[in-house]
């Protein structure tokens, strides 16, 4: 049987509404993860969570607007700096439900959590997966148009058999989500909607 893993991407307090770089019904999606777990858990080798972790003081490479207005496609409000309630998770039983967790952005850009390390070992998600016979992975998070579509364009350019569960994701926007969504099928993601 392939081992399968969840990759939980990026639900953390400034991507839901209150944040400050909210995305509408991300605290729904919040909830939903963690339902879905509970009835979805023997399914999976694996649940990996992710955080954007950005380093405080820093454009962490140009990724924050310090100065003048942010663009956001690529540059953003400043969020989720390490150590700071917006970076913590989104939802209170979301981190006991994971078997992994990584960080990524450290002082650059990182859409992908593919970009990302454990927390515990310092490993690469990829390593992470590697070690546990992943072969396919399922996508949710947030946000649908960014970090969730660069995780799984990664996990489908690294070979591994992978699905986005649409419902379980909240985009910034809906035309780029719309245009994510057509990208992921063109580089043979699997949604399901
Ligand atoms: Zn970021």
């Amino acid at each position: 049987m392939t081992a399968t893993a969840l990759l939980v991407v990026d639900v953390q307090n400034d991507f839901v509404e209150g944040g400050s770089l909210a995305v509408a019904g991300g605290t729904a999606v919040a909830a939903d993860i963690v339902d879905f777990i509970d009835r979805s858990r023997a399914d999976y080798a694996l649940i990996v969570g992710s955080r954007d972790w950005h380093t405080p003081d820093s454009d962490n490479g140009g990724h924050f607007a310090l100065t003048g207005a942010p663009d956001f496609a690529g540059t953003w409000p400043v969020h989720c700096v390490a150590g700071t309630p917006g970076a913590e998770y989104a939802h209170p039983e979301l981190s006991q439900r994971l078997t992994h967790q990584v960080r990524k952005g450290m002082d650059e850009p990182a859409y992908s959590m593919f970009q990302g390390v454990a927390v515990d070992s310092g490993q690469s998600l990829t390593t992470l997966l590697r070690a546990a016979d992943v072969e396919a992975v399922d996508v949710v998070g947030i946000a649908t148009d960014y970090c969730v579509r660069a995780t799984a364009l990664d996990a489908a350019r690294s070979g591994l058999c992978t699905r986005v569960l649409l419902p379980l994701t909240a985009g910034v926007a809906p035309e780029s989500t719309r245009a994510a969504v057509d990208e992921l099928i063109d580089a043979g993601v699997e949604v399901v909607r």
